[in-house]
């Protein structure tokens, strides 16, 4: 992506035209640090900015194109970026900047190459029972993880002898080659950034300085835990290299469905069947709620959907005190006719009777049958 300006190497610069090659090298130098992406983040303008000054640079730092630039303008003197040079990938660009100036690399994620690189963090995802997650629970866990090898103390060298120094890269962890005007530096490829070699590597972790070991976790899961929840076990990640800090382990936890209970936040739903009687007259019904059974009256005139709550019979609130609820919604049960005793279609049809219904043949005869039901006393 080369720069849209038009304006001209010098004024972006901002030195003159007879500028020395070290006022150049500052001048860029200036510009790159004020709008380097790394401290102007999100900010296009600055972009802009940057890649012009650098698009500038390059020309005007290499003297056959400098010359080409002062007398047949842009065109002759070479567009940026050079082919396979993206500068929109900045970590390429922050090691350009660390080479040429000797910043050390102060910008960029690779600022410590060579230097402790700190354990990675894990991940474990752990499926817990409903009522685990209601109550609280202790789970042992088994946990594979990189741990600094206890036969060379990490340094990857076999007991006796030493890590040297990378005689390609000299230490540094990268080798820089020209890429037409620009030189361009990338991860040595023999020691892959470490900046050492090992020439007899450690038998137990093949030179790598960490090797994998199984460890057996106990974990506490606290009352009131629920999908997503991530218990943080600081110090039970991966160990670093070269003395840097060891990951944490996170536990991201998945309740599992529960037949009966369903649950939001802390409260518990239930449905609870009632007959149709039950829901016209009202009843008192017992629930089963995680904490014990509990009686529950339901007044006369109660319509399916219907929910009622008891109080504090829920899930513990992580964090708070408390309890949430117990809801129970109500759902009504309708039999089917085969389901029916013949003493239930006579009433029924008798109640169908009173409400303008016309009984059938069958239900006359049930009806004669039963007729000192309807008696009265
Ligand atoms: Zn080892
Ligand atoms: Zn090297």
């Amino acid at each position: 992506m080369p720069s849209s300006s038009t304006r001209d190497y010098y004024e972006i610069l901002g030195v003159g035209r007879d500028a020395s090659a070290d006022r150049i090298k500052s001048a860029y130098r200036k510009l790159a640090l004020k709008y380097h992406p790394d401290r102007n983040p999100g900010d296009r303008e600055a972009e802009e900015r940057f890649k012009e000054a650098a698009e500038a640079y390059a020309v005007l730092s290499d003297e056959g194109k400098r010359a080409r630039y002062d007398r047949f303008g842009r065109e002759a003197a070479g567009g940026f970026p050079p082919e396979g040079f993206d500068p929109t990938v900045f970590g390429d660009f922050s090691d350009i900047l660390g080479d040429l100036f000797g910043l050390g690399g102060s910008f960029g994620a690779r600022a410590r190459r060579g230097g402790p690189e700190p354990g990675a963090d894990l991940r474990y995802d752990l499926s817990i029972a409903f009522e685990e997650a209601a109550f609280g629970a202790t789970r042992k866990l088994e946990i594979p993880r990189l741990e600094t090898c206890a036969s060379c103390s990490g340094s990857g060298a076999a007991p006796g002898s030493q890590p040297a120094t990378c005689r390609t890269c000299g230490g540094r962890g990268q080798i820089r080659f020209a890429q037409g005007f620009f030189t361009v530096a990338r991860t040595c490829p023999q020691c892959r950034g470490e900046g050492r070699t090992i020439s007899d590597p450690c038998p137990a972790c093949h030179g790598e300085g960490r090797v994998e070991q199984r460890r057996t976790l106990e974990v506490r899961i606290p009352a009131g835990v629920d999908t997503g929840a991530r218990l943080r076990l600081t110090g039970e990640g991966e160990h670093g290299r070269r003395g840097g800090r060891t990951g944490d382990l996170y536990v991201v936890l998945e309740v599992e469905a529960h037949q009966r209970y369903h649950r939001e936040g802390a409260h518990v739903l239930t449905v609870e069947e009632i007959g149709y009687a039950q829901a016209a007259l009202g009843a008192e019904i017992e629930v089963e709620t995680l904490h014990g059974k509990e009686k529950l009256a339901i007044p006369g005139g109660t319509r399916p959907g219907q929910q009622f709550k008891l109080k504090g019979q829920g899930i513990a609130r992580l964090g708070a005190s408390g309890k949430g609820d117990h809801v129970v919604e109500v759902a009504v049960r309708i039999p089917k006719p085969s389901e029916l005793s013949d003493e239930q279609r006579a009433l029924l049809a008798r109640l169908g009777q009173l409400e303008g219904r016309a009984p059938s043949k069958s239900e006359k005869k049930l009806l004669a049958r039963f007729k000192d039901l309807f008696a009265g006393d």
